[in-house]
């Protein structure tokens, strides 16, 4: 499975699981820092910096924010 650079600790470790139970829900998952996220599928836009549809909105236990998984830009949301 692919992985993409984790936005916690920026290590290449950081991979999405299918979750069944809510289904607009992507669950991300870092296996070097642990760190997980929830993405609302629904949100998907497309990067200002690189111009790709690759930015998710990401939600954790204490902020959400942009996230691109192709130039891995973080936007915070206020
Ligand atoms: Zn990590
Ligand atoms: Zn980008």
């Amino acid at each position: 499975m692919a992985t993409h650079i984790c936005p916690n600790c920026k290590e290449d470790s950081f991979t999405w699981s299918i979750d069944e139970e809510e289904s607009s829900l992507t669950k991300w998952g870092c296996y070097n820092c642990y760190y997980i996220a929830w993405e609302d599928e629904t949100l998907e836009r497309v990067c200002s910096n690189c111009g790709k549809k690759a930015e998710f909105n990401l939600k954790d236990d204490t902020k959400e924010y942009w996230w691109c998984w192709n130039c891995c830009r973080v936007t915070p949301i206020p």
